[in-house]
């Protein structure tokens, strides 16, 4: 598959590096978000090109900006090119840029934002602004959506569109961050796009006791910290099994068939790449980490209360209340209060769409011997709430890591080359053109 539209490639992506790099220098770091300010650097933009838009504003400086370019709805509703304007915070003393400077140097855009998700931003961006320009037939909707608050639980952002707003959100497809490529996967260098289709669901809890307070120099057996431990000790010790659900056994089945895991696809093979990867572990097993530790006043004194949270990541559509039976039934104590502090549990976007066809067509038609699996993710993304109401969301972030790349988003010195920026640009044109036109 290959564009009927011949489009000067180097330009685009001298002026989209330009826009990156200005983009990254809007300071929207969450918390406080400040996501107004990426609104009102877009809107211009948008003015500019004779694009109308509107900003869905929740107020405190949060708004969220909605562009739409009409189709004939021939295909259907609405593709929404998904991307949010926030960005994490950083620890500037660890960086060797200016984390929101924007500087462009030996190839790469550097900056907070740059790989997630100001990048893809600019490129939904400039493939929104290039259907305008150009006047490209569209037969369905396609809409540009810069949405505020994912990084801090999204109440600002995609949760309060869905509550407020909810007919913003129709649409027939989302692209979205959740899934990207790599030029090496298990050690095998071949380049390999994970398209998400699936996020393990956050389940966070918190653990509490109270106990009696007395002296240190006189234990007795009704210490809140020796309770919440004694609960503790049982949390780790509990041995889950390995549930792969069957995106995960597809994702590992088309690594085999594309030569990168050369051993079939067994339970024996999960297990062995579990015991060697954390991530893979997680993907397949409902997960806990052990998070936050309080109790105690002093040095002498035997604490009252005691309390803990886990961060738990249950797979894709495990039930939550089953998962709470199982733990109380483990820690044993009716005097352990387990609290629910966050749920979310989202079925997985189907792999058997005309857009999933097409985003593996578009990425393969322009990288050489790319192989393009299905993901599942073990962190989330605003694709949840789509999902929540049955609307297939994709995590397609269609540029290539080096391994060297992979841990920069959240961490230090994070930067998206030059060469990404136009490798993702040209992915989701063809893309957006084999799924509106
Ligand atoms: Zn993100």
């Amino acid at each position: 598959m290959t564009s009927s539209v011949a489009l000067d490639w180097d330009r685009l992506t001298e002026e989209a590096t330009e826009l990156l790099s200005s983009y990254i220098r809007v300071d929207t770091v969450n918390p406080p978000g400040n996501e107004t300010r990426a609104c009102e650097w877009l809107g211009p933009i948008l003015d500019r090109e004779g694009i109308p838009y509107r900003l869905v504003d929740p107020g405190r400086g949060r708004a969220t900006l909605v562009a739409t370019l009409p189709g004939t709805g021939a295909r259907g509703g609405s593709l929404i090119l998904l991307n949010h304007t926030d960005v994490v915070p950083f620890e500037r003393d660890h960086w060797t840029v200016e984390p929101l400077g924007g500087e462009v140097r030996d190839g790469y855009i550097w900056g907070r934002g740059a790989s997630d998700m100001k990048g893809m931003g600019i490129m939904e961006l400039m493939v929104f602004l290039l259907h305008k320009r150009l006047a490209l037939p569209l037969e369905r909707d396609l809409t540009f959506i810069a949405v505020a608050d994912e990084e801090a639980g999204s109440a600002f952002g995609v949760e309060f569109l869905a509550r407020e707003h909810p007919d913003l959100l129709q649409c027939d497809y989302v692209i979205n961050e959740g899934g990207t490529g790599s030029t090496e996967v298990f050690g095998v260098q071949r380049p390999t796009f994970t398209i998400g289709v699936a996020e393990k669901g956050p389940f966070w809890l918190k653990l509490s006791t109270t106990g009696r307070p007395g002296h240190g120099s006189v234990p007795h057996d009704d210490n809140a910290a020796d309770r919440l431990v004694r609960a503790l000790g049982k949390v780790l010790q509990w041995q889950r099994p390995l549930m792969p659900s069957a995106e995960v056994l597809e994702y590992f089945h088309q690594l085999h068939a594309g030569g990168v895991l050369r051993d079939a696809v067994t339970g024996a093979l999960l297990q062995r790449l579990a015991a060697e990867h954390p991530r893979i572990h997680s993907m397949q097993t409902n997960s806990i980490s052990l998070t936050t530790l309080d109790s105690g006043v002093k040095h002498n004194v035997i604490p009252a209360e005691a309390s803990a949270t886990l961060d738990v990541r249950l797979v894709p559509g495990y039930d939550p209340d089953r998962f709470i039976d199982e733990l109380r039934a483990v820690i044993d104590d009716p005097r352990v209060v387990i609290d629910e502090v966050f749920r979310s549990s989202t079925p997985p976007s189907p792999l058997d769409t005309e857009l999933f066809a097409v985003m593996t067509r578009a990425t393969k038609s322009l990288v050489e011997d790319a192989i393009v699996v299905p993901g599942v993710s073990t962190g989330f993304t605003d694709s949840r709430v789509f999902r929540r109401l049955g609307i297939p969301a994709y995590g397609f972030v269609p540029v290539l890591l080096e391994p060297e790349d992979m841990g920069r988003a959240h961490g230090n010195d994070e930067r998206l080359s030059i060469a990404n920026l136009r490798l993702g640009m040209q992915i989701l044109f063809e893309t957006v053109r084999g799924i509106c036109a």
